[in-house]
Formats: C-alpha cells, sequence, structure tokens
C-alpha cells in the first residue's frame, strides 16, 4: 500500500515514528502520525493557525507521564489504529480518484479513524470537514488534465515554484477590434499590432516564458513567422500550455493588471479568464484579473494606448 504514498506522506510515518521512540511509546499511535504531520507538512496545519510546537504541547498534556526514550535503532510498529489511518488515507484518495497518498489524506484519515484526534484537533477548528474541504479544493485542481502525477513528482522532489513576469503596450486606433484577455469588447477604439493585438495575453504569455525559463513572446511567435499570421493570441496560450506541458511545468497561478482609460474591463473579467483557464488548462479561480486606469496621465490616460503586467507561478 505504502507504494501510493508520496515521499512526504512516506517522510510522515517516518517522523511519527521518531515522535514514538521519542516519547517512549512501544507503538506508533494516532497522535504521533498528527506530529509527524506537522513536522514535515508546515503548510497543512498553517491555515489551521497552529504548529508542531502547539501540537507538541498538546500531546505532553494528553500524556504527562513519559517512558524514556526507545533507541532509533528499534522498529517501532504501527498502532492497529495508525494501520486504519494508512488505509483510510488510500481510501480516501480513492474516492477522489487520485492515485497517489498525501499528507492530507493522512490528516482526514486521522480524523475518522481515531476519536482522540477527532475531539482533540477539533477544538482547534481542524474537523473531518474542514479537512475534507481542503483535500477537495486540492483535488479540484489536480484534476485538470492529468496533473495529480505531476503534483505528486514536484512536492515530492521538493520543486520549488519559479514565477516570470511579463509586460505589453499596444497602441489604440479607431476602427479596430478591441480584444483583451481573448474576449471582444464593445468600444470605438482597438489595439494596433500583431496578431489581434491583445495586450493581457502577450503579458500572459511572456509572464508563462519569464517563469519557465523560456525567453519571450517575439522567440517564440515572431511576426515574421507566417505560422501565426493572423492567429488570436489565445492561440499562443494554448500552444505553450503545450510547450509546458511536454516539460512537465504546472501552472499554479496566474495574477495581472490590465492598464488604460476606458472602457471598464470589469464586468468582462469573468468571461476572459474562463478563456484563459480553458486554453490553458486551467481553473478560472487560478487567474487573477485586475484593471486600473492611468488616471489621465501620458498615452495610457489619453486613451492612446492599454497595457498590460503579467505575474505566472509555476512549477517543473
Ligand atoms: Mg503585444
Amino acid at each position: 500500500m505504502l507504494e501510493r504514498f508520496t515521499e512526504h506522506a512516506r517522510r510522515v510515518i517516518f517522523f511519527a515514528r521518531y515522535e514514538a521512540s521519542h516519547y517512549g511509546c512501544p507503538s506508533i499511535e494516532s497522535f504521533h502520525i498528527i506530529l509527524g504531520l506537522a513536522r514535515e507538512d508546515r503548510v497543512l496545519f498553517r491555515k489551521f493557525k497552529t504548529d508542531l510546537q502547539k501540537l507538541s504541547e498538546l500531546y505532553e498534556r494528553l500524556y504527562p507521564e513519559r517512558n524514556p526514550p526507545i533507541a532509533t535503532s528499534v522498529e517501532v510498529p504501527l498502532s492497529a489504529e495508525s494501520k486504519r489511518i494508512l488505509q483510510k488515507a488510500a481510501d480516501e484518495a480513492d474516492k477522489f480518484g487520485q492515485r497517489h497518498v498525501g499528507p492530507e489524506h493522512l490528516l482526514l484519515a486521522a480524523t475518522i479513524e481515531s476519536t482522540q484526534v477527532r475531539e482533540e484537533l477539533g477544538k482547534l477548528g481542524i474537523t473531518e470537514s474542514t479537512v475534507l474541504e481542503s483535500v477537495k479544493d486540492f483535488s479540484r485542481r489536480m484534476q485538470v488534465g492529468d496533473l495529480s502525477r505531476k503534483f505528486e513528482n514536484f512536492f515530492s522532489a521538493g520543486i520549488a515554484p519559479r514565477t516570470g513576469i511579463g509586460y505589453d503596450l499596444h497602441r489604440l486606433e479607431p476602427g479596430r477590434k478591441l480584444i483583451v484577455g481573448g474576449v471582444e469588447i464593445p468600444f470605438d477604439k482597438g489595439s494596433v499590432g500583431h496578431s489581434d493585438g491583445d495586450v493581457l495575453i502577450h503579458a500572459i504569455c511572456d509572464a508563462l516564458l519569464g517563469s519557465a525559463a523560456l525567453g519571450d513572446i517575439g522567440a517564440h511567435f515572431p511576426d515574421t513567422d507566417p505560422k501565426w499570421k493572423g492567429a488570436k493570441s489565445l492561440d499562443f496560450l494554448t500552444h505553450l500550455s503545450k510547450v509546458l506541458d511536454e516539460k512537465n511545468i504546472y501552472i499554479f497561478h496566474i495574477d495581472a493588471v490590465v492598464i488604460l482609460e476606458r472602457p471598464k474591463l470589469g464586468p468582462h473579467f469573468p468571461a476572459m479568464r474562463e478563456a484563459i483557464a480553458k486554453a490553458l488548462g486551467m481553473q478560472p479561480d487560478q487567474i487573477n484579473l485586475k484593471a486600473k486606469t492611468n488616471e489621465g496621465v501620458d498615452a495610457i490616460g489619453r486613451g492612446e494606448a492599454i497595457a498590460a503586467y503579467a505575474v505566472a507561478t509555476i512549477a517543473g
């Protein structure tokens, strides 16, 4: 069963064994798994505003009597309840169609299988339902394409996220379409430029290429290449999505700001997020968009141009 456990989840059990030995327990109990989780996955408990120190203090209050530590060379076995927690973690992963078993599944399983864990962590707001929400959230993000394996690989391999920045500006002229974030916005002016002049998509392309250290949009989509003549900017994103996917790169998040004097973009954001998410195989809530005016200053302020900045966070 452990072959499905991520490196993180295996380390949780390693640390749980360490905690049992440290406290002189002859078997690894459910609360040792909680301490192991707190040691290995600090992020998991951060949202519940608790950490290893607080959980260790709680443990010591629950078990004031202490045996001498057991030598770490002695293989302390899992208790029957802890074995059930491991099995339950795998069952919970199955329910979500997840091949991997991670720390979040172990925490969920511990709140289900162990009365003591349920009661004590419940006082800290860590309940089956709150943990389930975390697992669902995680699951939802993972189920975009076939990303569960990548997630597992990143976290197990300890690969850090990377961030890239992108910027673009286009002149605005009458009689052209204004396309922002893949959505046509009704307006009396539009972008002048290569393809459909979608500043937001161009900035996102550069942010993604920057995060992956793959150069810039000009190198990937040269305006001299007939292949991209008349292409929609969203097609650039679809292409980049494939490039990143082949490199086993996962996009966690995109944030962007579009700067233009008029018209208001806010009402179009849901459609833009939808279009961008679709092109990149992401969920709309992994994409944040903002709009600013330039307070009447400079060319943007005079309505002669539109600009955008974007930041992308990836791993892989
Ligand atoms: Mg451009």
